[in-house]
């Protein structure tokens, strides 16, 4: 290759708004047939708000609120940050928490007057003890089904309620995924999230491929997986769960948006998270490398 060339499609990207890390990655780009897309804060915007505060028992909504506050003020997790800005809207003093931990991709807890409060999903959950009614899968079913994330709340082994979060599509995302079906690129989502959230997500989307309830581990294999397949994989994503699958891509994406472990893990950084810059990568490195020939 025509080191020149390359550098001008590296130049003609940043102005676009693709941040190339290095020039071989213009190269693969062109070769690349899948598509894998993380869902949140990439097809989405990553700027989730509460909509749903559900108490589960005597709980008031206020008190689960509060509780799920204390701890998700120590995450850095885009759902934390919306569940602290609730109680904040709500001017909800906050208890005092302490020794938080995080399990990537489950969920967060600390202690409260004595109690461990967990908020998460629903394994994490159970993996520590809690009943959840069928009464709250339910319930949290049929907000899910409407592209709604439902985080769970509970104090020590009880299930004190749920707190539903809408993160709403960007605005670029449907024609993104046209054109990305239009170069004929397979197109994957993965995502942590509950199975009938991914899906409702996935439906409006038209996208046919979609896998929940992945680990960052399992983002990593997926891909991993793919490209032992044959193929060549771009994995967009903005996360630190995201940076295993984004390394082990043939190019990684972030969003700009995005963590900065994730930028660190990618070849390729779209300024401002816009997906855009996955189809004009595309275009760019087929015009740069057949330029070239
Ligand atoms: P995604 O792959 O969609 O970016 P993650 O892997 O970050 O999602 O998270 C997967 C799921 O784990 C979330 O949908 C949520 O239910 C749960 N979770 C992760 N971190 C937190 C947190 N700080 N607070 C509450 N729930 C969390
Ligand atoms: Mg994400």
């Amino acid at each position: 290759a025509t080191p020149m060339s390359i550098m001008v499609g590296v130049g003609r990207g940043a102005r676009e708004g693709v941040l190339i890390k290095d020039a071989q990655v213009l190269e693969t780009m062109e070769r690349v047939d899948t598509v894998v897309v993380d869902k949140t804060g990439t097809l989405t915007e990553g700027k989730p708000r509460v909509t749903e505060v559900l108490s589960a028992g005597d709980t008031s909504e206020d008190q689960l609120l509060a509780l799920a506050a204390a701890v998700e003020q120590s995450s850095e997790h885009p759902l934390a940050r919306s569940i602290v800005d609730a109680a904040n809207d709500r001017e909800l003093d906050l208890p005092k928490s302490s020794d938080f931990s995080s399990t990537t991709g489950g969920g967060v807890e600390s202690t409260v007057d004595g109690a461990r409060i967990r908020v998460g999903k629903p394994g994490f959950m159970t993996d520590s003890g809690v009943d959840l009614s069928p009464d709250a899968t339910q319930q949290s079913h049929n907000l899910q089904s409407e592209g709604r994330t439902v985080v769970y709340v509970a104090r020590d082994q009880q299930l004190l309620g749920m707190v539903a979060i809408s993160d709403p599509i960007k605005e670029s995302t449907p024609q993104v995924i046209e054109r990305i079906h239009d170069l004929g690129l397979k197109l994957v989502m993965l995502t942590g999230d509950a199975e009938a959230t991914a899906k409702a997500v996935a439906e409006k989307l038209n996208i046919d491929e979609y896998h929940a309830g992945v680990s960052p581990e399992e983002k990593h294999d997926f891909v991993e997986q793919l490209r032992n397949q044959g193929r060549v994989v771009a994995m967009a994503g903005d996360g630190i769960n995201d940076a295993p699958a984004l390394a082990a891509a043939d190019v990684g994406v972030a969003m700009g948006t995005g963590s900065d472990v994730a930028i660190e893990s990618a070849g390729v950084t779209l300024v401002g998270g816009d997906l855009r810059g996955v189809v004009k990568a595309t275009a760019l490195s087929r015009a740069t490398m057949s330029n070239i020939r």
